[in-house]
């Protein structure tokens, strides 16, 4: 079946690129696509004209957060400028060597809330499994950072006998969220024993995978992975993308292939300084991911990740940009803004406000174009329009 997306000439494949022709013939391999990732200097400089923030990110990231970039995903960076949405989101720059008073190691407390090592059970009714280290390309501002790519100041050391133990007697627990890391960086057999362990819990209802493969490495995504995840049931796949030109052809395939062996998805972006910073950018964004069957589900104000600042923005920058889609686009394509609440306090909801004013039995509302509204609470029924009702009936 063909959907508008297939043929609306925003989505693009930019394959081969920075590769040569002969790539193609493995451009679709998503083993092909890790082994040959762009990680080093000499990487990089072959292929891009580097700055001079962005040489001295790259000697430094060695002990902090690697490098690492899948081709499919180094080909969307411009190699005219410098400050090219894709190449900031990837590519370390000489800023993330700074800490802000702000910043922390380990932003959303999740340590502190680990009754295993590798589970965070910091909601009642269910956990963050972190089951892997790695990830197909390293993001600049991953929440995760210490313990991410293996460099940092931290190791994951993710007991899994134990995980599975404290799940299996713990019946709060009815959803799980795979994360780490990325999950989709297993084998298909490997990720089928873990969902099927899962599975086999009773009072586990419901599964969850966080994944940025689907946009940094979509070849992954092949017709029997698919097929193997419509065993486990009901379960959702939440990817991360944050710009538009992230939503090529081969991913809009790779979710549209997720999307026909019935897993929902959700979309949950970070706000970034130079990369979804503006209105029409996120409009883009959303507009492309609903043609991909994907919901916008958070946008994340970016955690106080250490050496962040750079990449950062105001919180009022997000609630406006929430507000410029509100009333201006779809429901269904306004993600819902949100603050990890720092030190372990969750997420906390961020909307622009409506109410102007509330008095005993109404509010004051203004709508997305400026016009107010008043809304009356109900007016009880009084006793004689009740009596009269049913002396009609009686
Ligand atoms: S894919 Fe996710 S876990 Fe991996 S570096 Fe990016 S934000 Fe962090």
């Amino acid at each position: 079946m063909r959907y508008p997306a297939d043929d609306d000439p925003q989505f693009v494949s930019h394959a081969p690129g920075y590769w040569p022709a002969e790539a193609m013939q493995k451009w679709s391999d998503a083993k092909w696509q890790l082994r040959n990732r762009v990680d080093s200097l000499a990487g990089l400089e072959e292929r891009i004209n580097l700055t001079d923030e962005e040489r001295g990110g790259v000697l430094l990231a060695g002990s902090k957060l690697a490098m690492s970039i899948t081709p499919h995903y180094f080909n969307l960076i411009d190699r005219d400028d410098p400050d090219c949405p894709i190449r900031r989101q990837v590519i370390p720059r000489i800023e993330e060597g700074w800490t802000a008073p702000e910043e922390l190691a380990d932003p959303c407390g999740e340590d502190s809330h680990m009754p295993v090592p590798g589970l965070v059970h910091r909601y009642p009714d269910r956990v963050l499994f972190l089951v892997t280290d790695r990830c197909a390309s390293y993001c600049r501002y991953c929440t995760r950072s210490r313990v991410v790519s293996g460099v940092g100041e931290q190791q994951l050391e993710t007991q899994w006998e134990a995980a599975f133990e404290y799940l299996e007697r713990t019946p709060a627990v009815r959803d799980v969220l795979l994360s780490g890391g990325d999950p989709l960086l297993f084998s298909d057999a490997r990720l089928d024993r873990l969902l099927t362990r899962l599975r086999a819990i009773p009072h586990i209802q419901f599964l969850r995978i966080g994944s940025r493969i689907p946009i940094f490495l979509p070849q992954r995504i092949t017709a029997e992975f698919c097929e193997m995840l419509r065993k486990h049931h009901p379960l959702f796949i939440s990817i991360h993308a944050n710009h538009p030109r992230e939503l090529t052809t081969e991913v809009r395939d790779g979710l549209g292939r997720l999307a026909d062996a019935g897993v929902p998805m959700g979309n949950q972006s970070v706000l970034l300084r130079g990369v979804n910073d503006r209105v029409e950018v996120q409009k883009n964004l959303v507009h492309k991911l609903l043609m991909c069957r994907v919901r916008p589900y958070y946008l994340y104000q970016c955690d106080l990740i250490n050496g962040s600042s750079h990449l950062r923005t105001s919180v009022a920058e997000g609630v406006s940009i929430i507000e410029g889609l509100r009333g201006h686009t779809t429901g269904y394509a306004i993600p819902q803004f949100v603050i990890d609440g720092p030190g372990g306090g969750g997420k906390i909801p961020l909307n622009p406000n409506y109410v102007i004013d509330s008095q005993p039995g109404r509010v004051t509302l203004r709508n997305f174009e400026g016009k107010v509204f008043e809304y009356p609470d109900p007016t009880p029924m009084p006793a004689e329009a009740y009596d009269a009702l049913h002396a009609r009936v009686d």
